[in-house]
């Protein structure tokens, strides 16, 4: 098999990672991949929002299979072309991936479905609606822009005043850009997050182990939202009766739902829940796996993930195909200092020879590119140290020994990953 990975991030490293490891992968390509990637697979310099050029690639390469990583390509229609063209492709149609591209398509879906989700208040194209709406909700009150805002379209508004403030930025000045041209607000939340994703072929669907992230760049979930600053994953993160509820809740309806309304959803679902003291509830979903998420999922997995993949194209997943390796794993996501704000990229990377000794340990690269065939740094997000191990504290401890060996001007991580750190109760935690 020939595959095309989409997408250049440490998502993308644990796929190519993985998929390399299955006898029947001749070769692989990632586009645009970075500097870590290309020890696994030719790298192509195409923008991943760019499909006219995806498609390109694609002709001149012919993969057997592609599979994409991030939503923009999804959003932007990258399956619907390639299903034209009887291309085999992961990852759900434009249409579909409005369920992450659009929040209040999302919310009006879950209604429609009766899927447990946060109350709506209501959701407004014109901001003076949307402030006259402000006197009758309980607050904090979430107010989440309706398109993709790189992850700053959510807000959790402690009172009226910063409820008002937010909405002037997004809707008025249009700090977030045409994502933000339409909001919705909804009731907040309290509990427990959890991350459960399932693969899908449309008709058949096995779920992934299930993670948890932490969002806050600074230990005990402090300071702004990031892109992900770690993910761990064990088996006691969602007991059986819970995942039982799960399923039959949200999992299942959800799938039924797209189908009774024709939508071919074919890849990964990633289901953002909040476990409430009411039961599981949807916060969001995503049309792909999570990013550092995928990165502790891969780890775990004990199967030959390009069949699986090859199948899931095909419309014919079989879910017993996916076991997992008992245990838990953790991704320690290194990033340069000063992000989510402002920060210097170019940095050598040194440490990683030594890490590569370690067993039980992986590093997938994010922000790295080759230099001179040097390692440097060229994002946010550096590097995701990921391990495995017998038990959660086991992997944590494994991560952590390796990360302290890596080095480079400005990093910095969070000590706390794998941790619970109390009831989660703010957006973003
Ligand atoms: P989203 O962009 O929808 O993924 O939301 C980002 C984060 O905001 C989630 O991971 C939650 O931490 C938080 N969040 C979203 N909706 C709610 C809600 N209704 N109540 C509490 N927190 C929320």
């Amino acid at each position: 098999m020939k595959i095309l990975v989409i997408g250049g991030g440490g998502r993308e490293h644990a796929l190519v990672w993985k998929l390399k490891q299955s006898a029947r992968v001749e070769k692989i390509w990632c586009a645009p991949g970075n500097g870590g990637i290309t020890e696994d697979a030719e790298c192509v310099g195409v923008d991943t929002g760019d499909v006219a050029a995806l498609v390109a690639l694609a002709e001149k390469i012919a993969p057997d299979l592609t599979v994409v990583g991030p939503e923009l390509p999804l959003v932007n229609g990258i399956s619907d072309t390639f299903a034209q063209r009887n291309w085999p492709i992961v990852g759900p149609s434009r249409q579909a991936a409005q369920l992450e591209g659009s929040k209040i398509f999302s919310k009006e879906f879950l209604l429609r479905h009766n899927i447990p989700t946060a109350k709506m208040y209501g959701a407004y194209d014109a901001a003076p609606d949307a402030y006259a709406t402000l006197s009758g909700v309980k607050w904090p009150l979430v107010i989440k822009a309706d398109g993709l805002c790189a992850g700053k379209g959510v807000f959790l508004a402690p009172d009226t005043d910063a409820a008002k403030q937010f909405l002037e930025r997004v809707m008025e000045k249009n700090e977030l850009g045409a994502g933000g041209h339409r909001i919705l607000l909804e009731e907040t939340l309290e509990g427990e997050e959890l991350s459960f994703i399932i693969l899908t072929d449309g008709e058949r669907y096995a779920p992934m182990v299930p993670t948890r992230d932490h969002k806050r760049v600074f230990d005990g979930n402090k300071g702004p939202n990031t892109g992900g600053m770690g993910a761990y994953s064990s088996d006691e993160l969602l007991p059986p009766g819970l995942r039982d509820v799960v399923i039959s809740t949200i999992v299942e309806p959800t799938l039924r739902g797209l189908a009774s309304e024709s939508i071919p959803y074919q890849g990964f679902l990633y289901v953002g829940l909040m476990l409430t003291e009411d039961g599981p509830k949807v916060l969001e979903f995503n049309c792909r796996l999570g990013d550092p998420e995928a990165q502790a999922i891969v780890a775990r997995m004990d199967f030959d993930l390009a069949e699986v993949l090859e199948d899931t194209a095909a419309k014919r997943l079989d879910p017993s195909k996916l076991r997992w390796k008992a245990g838990a794993s953790v991704c320690v996501v290194l990033t340069s200092g000063g992000y989510p704000g402002k920060f210097e990229t170019g940095k050598n990377i040194e440490g990683l020879t030594i890490v590569k000794r370690y067993k039980g340990v992986e590093v997938f690269h994010a922000g790295t590119k080759l230099e001179r065939d040097l390692l440097v740094t060229s994002g946010g997000r550096v590097l995701g140290v990921t391990a495995v191990g017998d038990s959660l504290e086991e992997a944590v401890a494994l991560a952590y020994r390796a990360a302290e060996k890596i080095q480079f001007n400005g990093l910095h991580y969070r000590k706390d990953i794998g941790a619970q750190v109390g009831r989660v109760t703010a957006a973003g935690d």
